[in-house]
């Protein structure tokens, strides 16, 4: 196999893309830079935001399916760049080569779904208290779009907003991880080539991209010309941007970090339980928002089911990404190893069990799973550490692990495995999960473009993606129409001259 900087080399000619600037482009297989791109200063940032707010005032004039079809066109050549894009993700990210393939899928599904939705942007009519008066809602394009995003989904939970964003009106200006701007410009230049096929109708700066940390992020943040900053990545970030926002009262949608549960009852199927298990754990090397940290188990199989959970992970295939038998990547970078090494330490301290967690020997960040059997659900279980690290639990009574689940600061993502209708309804109803994702019989991790994706509590309460959270990037406006001859007030109010 070439090494990842040849490798990259090969895709950043493929998008015509320059490897000399001044931010290092680092592949976390081998952990070594394979080049430099271009920052963009505070001066560029705050120009492309400007310039944005002025493609805003032509673009929101487009007719909704007008748009939508710059973004077919956009989908159309994602499914053309398929492959090398995913490629691409695979080596500034380090997840395996078919999640690498799935999250380019994921963009092209959002696509398709945008598409269709540029002429479903509905509004109400609501029944007027007065005679001869209709009530009625419109969405209306909304303004500049902000879009801060992670290094784990680093082109996919892009494209969730920017395609939605772009079919209701609205320019974006994306802030990608530092830690994956290669591939973040791979798409740029992806969604510039359907803009110049779209023609002049596209504004220039309808779509932009700010390359560098967090300080860009918090230019966004501040930038009154930014009507919605939507913004992914961890917790502490959300606080900090979220404040930000809410000073100059603009809107933000914050996509934040989860600490995910299972629970695995006795009428469970225990081999789909176990794959989904071991999936929501060690898979992406448990560096997704979704991915399963804490395993709640019934006394009765506790045991036997995180034997076998243990024996796949001391087994799973670890190692160079690109390699399809790989189901297992490396870490990001050195910190990620060294909060997962704190984070063991600090179970080990408060009484858990450790199996695995070894650091594997070759060059770039590469784990073994680690499995902790707790004493209680305290200290580190209450926290995210981005990396694969399950916590165990056993429970007796089904209440106790629902308690147990929603027992943490995080609401993003559950699930439970049961044939007892009455546990997966409860589970599902308004006094079982309180996450803004509850499934059955499925993993925590994994989800479909088709529905509203998003947490509560400490995840950050936002909705991305499919259903209607399409709103969040229009305003609402509510007209009242009098077409009679008379003036009546609402709430019978009298006001005669
Ligand atoms: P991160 O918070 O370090 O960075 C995310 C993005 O925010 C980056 O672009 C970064 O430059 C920017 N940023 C960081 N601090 C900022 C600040 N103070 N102001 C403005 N911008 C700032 O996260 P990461 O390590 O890239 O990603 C992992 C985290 O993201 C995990 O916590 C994971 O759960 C979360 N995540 C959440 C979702 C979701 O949909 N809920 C999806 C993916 C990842």
């Amino acid at each position: 196999m070439k090494s990842p900087a040849e490798d990259i080399e090969t895709l950043a000619k493929l998008f015509g893309l320059s490897l000399d600037g001044n931010l290092p482009v680092v592949s976390p297989i081998d952990g070594r830079s394979a080049g430099l791109v271009v920052e963009t200063t505070h001066e560029d940032a705050t120009a492309k935001i400007e310039l944005a707010n002025s493609a805003f005032l032509h673009w929101r004039k487009v007719p909704a399916p007008r748009r939508g079809e710059l973004v077919r066109l956009f989908g159309q050549l994602l499914r053309e760049h398929k492959e090398p894009l995913a490629q691409l993700v695979t080596l500034e990210c380090g997840k395996p080569i078919s999640e690498g393939l799935g999250e380019v899928q994921e963009m092209i599904d959002i696509c398709d779904f945008a598409v269709g939705l540029s002429r479903q942007l509905y509004g109400l009519t609501i029944a007027s208290e007065r005679p001869g008066h209709r009530m009625m809602e419109s969405w209306h394009p909304l303004g500049v779009v902000g879009i801060i995003s992670a290094f784990n989904f680093p082109v996919a939970v892009w494209a969730w907003n920017a395609t939605l964003a772009l079919v209701c009106g609205d320019p974006i200006v994306w802030k990608p991880s530092e830690k994956t701007p290669l591939v973040s410009l791979a798409v740029q230049a992806i969604l510039a080539m359907a803009i110049e096929d779209f023609g002049k109708e596209a504004p220039e700066g309808l779509s932009s991209i700010l390359i560098g940390g967090a300080d860009l992020g918090q230019l966004l943040a501040d930038h009154p010309a930014v009507s919605l900053v939507s913004a992914t990545g961890s917790t502490a970030m959300g606080r900090s941007v979220g404040v930000r926002v809410a000073q100059r009262f603009g809107r933000s949608l914050l996509e934040l970090g989860g600490n995910n549960a299972s629970i695995v009852t006795p009428s469970a199927d225990l081999d789909l339980a176990l794959r989904a298990c071991a999936f929501g754990f060690m898979g992406t090397a448990g560096q997704r928002c979704t991915s399963l940290r804490r395993l709640i188990v019934h006394e009765s199989l506790h045991d036997d089911f995180v034997t076998r959970l243990r024996a796949a992970a001391a087994s799973i295939r670890i190692g160079d990404p690109r390699d399809p038998a790989t189901l297992v990547g490396p870490l990001v970078d050195e910190a990620a190893f060294e909060a997962m090494a704190a984070t063991l330490s600090t179970a080990r301290a408060a009484g858990g069990k450790v199996t695995g967690g070894e650091r594997i020997e070759q060059e770039g960040v590469y784990v073994r799973p680690a499995i902790i059997e707790m004493p209680h659900q305290s200290g580190p279980a209450l926290i995210e550490t981005f990396a694969p690290i399950l916590y165990v639990f056993r429970y007796a009574e089904f209440e106790d692990a629902i308690a147990l689940l929603n027992g943490v600061p995080q609401g993003l993502s559950s699930s439970v495995f049961t044939n007892d209708m009455r546990e997966a309804e409860f589970f599902t109803s308004a006094t079982g999960s309180d996450c803004g994702i509850a499934n059955v019989n499925i993993g925590t991790s994994g989800a479909e473009i088709g529905g509203a994706f998003g947490g509560e509590k400490e995840t950050g309460g936002g909705r991305e993606s499919g259903s209607d959270s399409w709103r969040a990037y229009m305003r609402r406006q509510t007209s009242t129409i009098n077409y009679s001859r008379d003036l009546p007030l609402a709430q019978g109010v009298r006001f005669e001259l």
